[in-house]
């Protein structure tokens, strides 16, 4: 298939161009790849157990789409550490959960998803900008990406150290799209879960939800992302029936 075929490619149901945007940020976790360590979420023990003297895990906690602030509160308001506690403790929690990963990098496993770094390959030929829109903290979203050997295709990233909500995180990408390529950029995301439809959406971005996370393509289409694909190995044609995604235009 020649350039000019996958830059006009159409999801059929909806009118969705995947090569329409101008810019593209991708979330992490599920999305860009899949860890197969402890080293995030020993990272998040230590510091549960060295600033709130609690030792408790994330387990149970709906950690996929949220940030690491939000698994964080989530997970100590589960064993009474209270709100005014939670906020004067969270600046050294969150270095602690940063230094920790540091630490630890070399033992990061990321598992690239599929057609993950062909996508990027794709986008960044045709000019398009790429950036990361996750829930983590920076430091440790970029030592993932690192570790996955994907850094170089991304020219900056939007993370969770100062918002624990991640429409505020989407938002802050689409400015920085605006900033870098003008008012009338357009920006797709793109991620895995229910959370990433949703802030794209109050971000006023296209969202494409990928598969290759926990979630299914029944529950991502009910929230109505742009396109819904199994992986993005769909994006590149080679299996490219775009399945159940909405029928808004
Ligand atoms: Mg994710």
């Amino acid at each position: 298939m020649d350039p000019f075929q996958l830059q006009t490619q159409t999801f059929k149901s909806n009118g969705f161009r995947w090569m329409d945007a101008d810019a593209y940020l991708f979330d992490i976790d599920g999305t860009l790849l899949v860890t197969r360590d402890p080293v995030h979420r020993n990272a998040l023990h230590l510091a549960m157990r060295e600033v709130y003297g609690v030792d408790t895990t994330i387990d149970g906690v709906a950690y996929h789409g949220r940030t690491d602030l939000g698994i964080l509160r989530a997970a100590l308001d589960r064993v009474g550490v209270s709100h005014d506690a939670f906020e004067t403790g969270l600046p050294a929690a969150l270095e602690i959960v940063c230094r920790d990963v540091s630490a630890h990098a070399n033992r990061i496993v990321a598992n690239v998803c599929s057609a993950i770094p062909d996508v990027l390959e794709r986008l960044k030929t045709a000019g398009k900008l790429l950036g990361v829109a996750s829930g983590n903290l920076e430091s440790v979203g970029w030592q993932k990406v690192e570790a996955a050997g994907l850094r170089r295709f991304f020219s900056f990233g939007c993370f969770s150290d100062h918002d624990e909500r991640r429409a505020d995180i989407f938002r802050k990408g689409v400015v920085e799209v605006q900033r870098r390529l003008g008012e009338d950029a357009r920006t797709c995301f793109i991620g895995d879960t229910p959370e990433d439809i949703k802030a794209a959406r109050l971000a006023h971005a296209q969202v494409i939800a990928v598969c290759t996370g926990i979630f299914k393509t029944d529950e991502l289409t009910s929230y109505e992302p742009d396109a819904c694909v199994a992986s993005c190995a769909e994006l590149l044609g080679t299996d490219f029936e775009c399945k159940g995604q909405t029928l808004s235009s």
